[in-house]
């Protein structure tokens, strides 16, 4: 409750002294992280999230937003939320080469869903096509781990 109240102020992590109202912390973030010094990583879960590089890690666990993000996952499995998988997928690959260590993130359940979603690309194909395109998907995949 108290996270969506936008007329908080909150202080900013990079320097305790900027009280900053809480609907125009992103903006002030980007700007202070551009006039400060210190390196402070984006939560994967929320942009407003930042923590030093040694702390990053305890946050992930604990986030608050972490629930959302992954009820909107599991959402994504249901037929019919392809458009909004598919945008994931793409999000997805772009965490993998920054953030490998982050420990809710399961590659193997990514590459599952990935397989899934682009075989439905080449639905409506002769079948000996489908076939094929599958086994070079899972080829791809097994390749990769
Ligand atoms: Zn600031
Ligand atoms: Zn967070």
């Amino acid at each position: 409750m108290a996270s969506s109240n936008f007329n908080d102020f909150v202080s900013c992590p990079y320097d305790k002294t900027h009280n900053v109202l809480r609907g125009r912390l992103l903006q002030h973030l980007d700007r202070c992280s551009r006039n400060s010094n210190i390196e402070l990583k984006v939560c994967p879960f929320n942009d407003v999230h930042r923590f030093p590089e040694e702390n990053i890690g305890e946050h992930i666990k604990v986030c608050p937003d972490r629930a959302s993000v992954e009820l909107f996952k599991n959402k994504e499995k249901l037929p019919g939320a392809k458009a909004a998988a598919s945008i994931d997928v793409v999000k997805c690959d772009e965490d993998w080469d920054k953030d490998p260590d982050v420990p809710t993130y399961n590659p193997n359940a990514y590459c599952e869903e990935n397989l899934v979603i682009r075989s439905n690309v080449v639905n409506g194909q002769p079948r000996s096509v489908r076939r094929n395109f599958r086994e070079s998907e899972r080829r791809r995949f097994a390749d990769k781990q």
